[in-house]
């Protein structure tokens, strides 16, 4: 029985694995509901109490299951289970992280963990940030198992803790430095990509994280002499700081393209309409011209944030009564770097820049996003996720992505493992209004079945046996 069951389903993987069925979605929403359900905000995340939901669930499916939490925060445990394949090929890895970014409730139409079903959507913090891509990778994980399918690699499944913010690094920083072997891997699969669905509901752009930025936050902090707010002085700190807060504020940084954002901005002009498809071919090119830069900062200040070392200035701080000159005042500069930027060159730039003996560039340390090369476009990963997308959503453009934010792929692109960002699909509006971070989350029921099936097929290209 078992190996005519195995052998039919290899017949029909070899050309494409059958779409999840209806019984399958209903159970991808239950846990998936369920994990919004919980709260895992953070601070203070409590991500262990995910990790237990689905330690629960997989070990009811006889799955075995480990945790891993660091020393001094049990609640915020992260979570491996492994199916074992045959060994042919190095093992996949496919990760979400279980926590979540904080609400203000008050901004909210429904509770915001109540994973309310409405008007199609299902409303709730983590919706889009990251408990579809977990309930999906569950979901994936619990198919095979029950398929009986023969694997040519080991799948992991890793429900990773303290994502959003990680200072201390009890995430994917402990899972790497303590338990590599636990989750070494050839690909990750994980957030970071998406579908792009037209105002009618076409698939229009399918894209695949490939790279990020890197954050490398620092401090400017300007110093000078405390004094009577009667009494103007030439060293006022806060008149230094805002003069050299203005120059970085103003800062060109050079525009420089990689593999990915080339691969990006060309693709991108093909489907464009003609001026913008001109702007996308000019900035291709090695100098791209002043207007067109301009024109990026004023209309699509995420797409110039794809080809420059970012510098935005987002925390002020001094002063401590109307009447007193403050003797420091200090900005904090979110700054998102291209992933080959040589930082310590950067720096002594922007010191050059501000050009101000009073204002010192300090560096905030602690757990820093570590730098890695950008995952292949042309490894058998990334060509079984160009396959997928041609077989669910044929015509649309597939676009290799930069994300100017930042991800746990940091950590394992720094480790070897070509690690690839995918997603659900979302129109435009909705993403801006109701996307990741935002005031509000929901994601398109639909949405979430699609990616389960998305991620399942590639899976069953990429590592069941033929
Ligand atoms: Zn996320």
């Amino acid at each position: 029985m078992k190996i005519v069951k195995v052998l039919l389903l290899t017949v029909l993987f070899g050309c494409l694995a059958p779409a999840t069925d209806k019984k399958d979605d209903e159970e991808l929403l239950r846990h998936y509901r369920a994990l919004i359900q919980i709260d895992t905000s953070s601070p203070p995340g409590n991500e262990s109490n995910a990790a237990n939901y689905l330690k629960k669930v997989l070990e009811a499916e006889g799955i075995p299951v480990k945790l891993f939490a660091a020393d001094g925060v049990p609640n915020r445990a992260n979570l491996v289970a492994r199916l074992k394949g045959n060994g042919k090929k190095r093992p996949l890895l496919l990760m979400a992280h279980t926590d979540v970014v904080p609400v203000q409730r008050e901004k909210w139409p429904v509770d915001p963990f109540g994973a309310v079903m409405k008007d199609g959507y299902v409303w709730g913090r983590g919706s889009k940030d990251d408990k579809d891509k977990l309930a999906s990778n569950l979901m994936v994980i619990l198919r095979a198992k029950r398929s009986g399918v023969v694997l040519d690699r080991d799948l992991i499944f890793l429900a990773e803790a303290g994502e959003e913010a990680d200072p201390t690094g009890i995430g994917i920083t402990f899972m790497v430095a303590k338990h590599f072997d636990e989750i070494d891997a050839e690909f990750a699969l994980t957030e970071g990509g998406g579908v792009t669905l037209s105002a009618a509901g076409k698939p229009t752009i399918v894209t695949f994280g490939t790279t990020e930025k890197l954050p490398r936050r620092v401090k400017l902090i300007a110093t000078g002499v405390a004094g009577h707010g009667s009494v103007p002085r030439l060293d006022n700190a806060l008149v230094h700081l805002s003069g050299a807060i203005a120059k970085v504020g103003a800062w060109e940084t050079p525009i420089r393209l990689n593999d990915t954002t080339r691969t990006y901005f060309e693709r991108l002009a093909t489907m464009s309409a003609p001026a913008e498809a001109a702007r996308y071919n000019a900035l291709l090119q090695s100098s791209a011209p002043e207007s067109l830069r301009q024109y990026l900062a004023a209309n699509e200040p995420s797409r110039l944030s794809m080809v420059t070392t970012s510098v935005v200035p987002t925390m002020m701080k001094a002063g401590v009564g109307p009447n007193v000159i403050p003797s420091e005042a200090e900005v904090t500069l979110d700054i998102r770097a291209l992933p080959d930027e040589d930082m310590p060159k950067f720096f002594d730039a922007m010191k050059r820049l501000i050009n101000d003996p009073a204002v010192r560039i300090e560096p905030i340390t602690g757990n820093l996003r570590p730098p890695g090369p950008p995952s292949r476009l042309d490894s058998e990963m990334y060509k079984v996720l160009e396959k997928v997308s041609r077989q669910m959503y044929p015509g649309a453009v597939v676009l290799p992505t930069m994300s100017t934010g930042s991800s746990d792929m940091a950590q394992t692109r720094a480790k070897g493992i070509q690690s690839y960002g995918i997603g659900p699909a979302s129109t435009e509006a909705d993403n801006l209004n109701y996307g990741a971070h935002g005031d509000v989350e929901r994601l398109l029921e639909s949405s979430l079945y699609g990616l389960a099936d998305f991620t399942w097929r590639a899976v069953s290209e990429i590592a069941f046996a033929r």
